[in-house]
């Protein structure tokens, strides 16, 4: 009989997988609960496969015997359970590429900095002229690229809900940046199960293999003792015995595989995460064989990526800053402590249980007023009313930029890094940035800027 591959979600990652599976042989059904966009139907339907939205017919999915679930699905979704009950298999897209790709795998994963840190590895394996890829959360799924044609190496960012139905896989290179609290509600609330699913990306690695981890990460540590891992690459901003990479006196040093620096202003991205999303890809590249001269190179000329600390435009001397995929207090965190100027910050949105004490400090240093946006600022004021700050609430872009205009002296800074999730008021993250930029290069040209 032939082998039965049923995809629960049709999104980039189960679309992608239906056609590695398709191309495989295998007898593939897609079922979403939701309904599937116009580009991945049609995708489905040039490769006739057969997909239902709106419903999960289950005598159409628990005649499978391998499912593979899109990340966005939670593991308690009833479809899940029952798949789980009838004992059937459950993978993600990620499991089921790397079961058919010979290429090298180099996978991201942590808290914060996920997205920045593979981009930088892809921009540095690209100059160095490399066959690569990039996939996972980012660009199109590792499962379409396999089947349309292989590559050396595949740069793949896994968020902890790909790796928890991963198994099998080997990552070559993994790459942890840091653990801090996240996602709760999709892990029991319980945060070892998060910090579980983050430490499957050694999972299965040999000692050839490679983990490059920030050593300063408390959990990270932590953990470390309990696993098998690849060769140890730590690196941290003070100089220790073992680090891979450091920092001294302006400088990063890297200290292996082959020892090389370079000056920390010559690194395109600004501010302390920065440092170690450079060193974290710097490490990967080095691991991989790239000529140092390449990877200094490509560290200088990254471009950056949209939503993370972006500069939008400087309009009457106030620099407009571009952080919308800051969506926990964590990454607000280190965008604030990058902050050189005096900042209008711009936080709220949908609160995911926040503790805002971890930035309490930061905004008595570095802000001069605070803008909340979001649909219910009641707890935002609870925290920071007491800061003595001018505080505005708006409940749209246009909103805030007007604010930001009011309050914003010459010589600062706007930063829209709000601490939260967007759904209250946008549509996703991107929304929000995008209507966030729309708004400054509006008041760019209003001022003939
Ligand atoms: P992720 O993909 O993990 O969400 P991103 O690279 O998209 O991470 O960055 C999201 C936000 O997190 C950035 O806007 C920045 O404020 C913050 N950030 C980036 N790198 C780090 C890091 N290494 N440590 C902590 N915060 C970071």
């Amino acid at each position: 009989m032939e082998k039965r591959i049923v995809v629960l979600g049709a999104g980039e990652s189960g679309a992608g997988a239906a056609i590695l599976a398709n191309k495989l042989g295998f007898d593939v059904f897609v079922s979403d609960y939701g309904t599937i966009s116009d580009k991945y139907k049609n995708m489905l339907d040039e490769h006739n496969i057969v997909w239902e939205e709106k419903q999960h017919t289950k005598e159409l999915i628990l005649n499978a015997h391998e499912i593979i679930k899109s990340p966005g699905i939670p593991n308690n979704a009833p479809i899940v359970s029952e798949a789980r009950e009838a004992g059937i298999p459950i993978i993600s897209e990620i499991e089921f590429a790397g079961r058919y790709t010979k290429a090298k795998m180099v996978c991201i994963t942590g808290s914060n900095g996920k997205t920045t840190t593979t981009s930088l590895i892809y921009h540095i394996f690209q100059q160095a002229g490399l066959n690569v890829g990039l996939a996972g959360n980012i660009g199109n799924s590792l499962a379409l690229q396999v089947a349309q044609g292989d590559k050396d190496y595949y740069i793949v960012e896994l968020s902890s809900f790909q790796l928890d139905n991963m198994y099998e896989f080997r990552a070559n290179v993994a790459v942890l940046m840091n653990i801090t609290p996240d996602h709760l509600d999709r892990y029991d609330h319980c945060m070892q199960n998060y910090v579980d699913a983050k430490f499957r990306i050694i999972q299965n690695q040999g000692p050839d293999d490679a983990f490059v981890f920030w050593n300063d990460d408390p959990i990270i540590q932590n953990e470390l003792t309990k696993y098998k891992h690849g060769k140890l690459y730590p690196f941290a901003e003070k100089r220790e015995e073992g680090l891979a990479a450091y920092t001294e006196e302006h400088k990063i040093i890297f200290t292996e595989p082959t020892p090389f620096n370079m000056e920390q202003e010559e690194l395109s991205l600004t501010g302390k995460h920065n440092l170690y999303n450079s060193m974290a890809a710097g490490i990967s590249a080095n691991v991989a064989g790239i000529r140092k001269e390449t990877i200094r190179e490509a560290l200088k000329s990254f471009q950056g990526v949209e939503h993370r600390l972006e500069k939008v435009a400087r309009i009457k001397g106030v620099e407009f800053i571009n952080d919308s995929k800051a969506t926990n207090v964590n990454s607000c965190w280190y965008a604030l402590q990058s902050m050189k100027n005096k900042t209008v910050l711009i936080l709220g949105g949908k609160d995911k249980g926040n503790d805002y004490s971890e930035i309490a400090e930061l905004v008595r240093e570095k802000c001069s007023a605070l803008i909340f946006m979001g649909a219910d600022n009641s707890k935002l004021h609870k925290f920071f009313d007491s800061f003595g700050l001018p505080i505005a609430d708006v409940d749209s872009v246009q909103g805030c930029i007007s604010e930001a205009v009011r309050l914003a002296k010459e010589g600062e800074t706007v930063l829209l890094s709000p601490c939260c999730a967007s759904f209250d008021l946008f549509s996703s993250y991107e929304d929000r940035g995008r209507q966030f930029k729309e708004e400054v290069y509006k008041l760019k040209k209003e001022n003939n800027e």
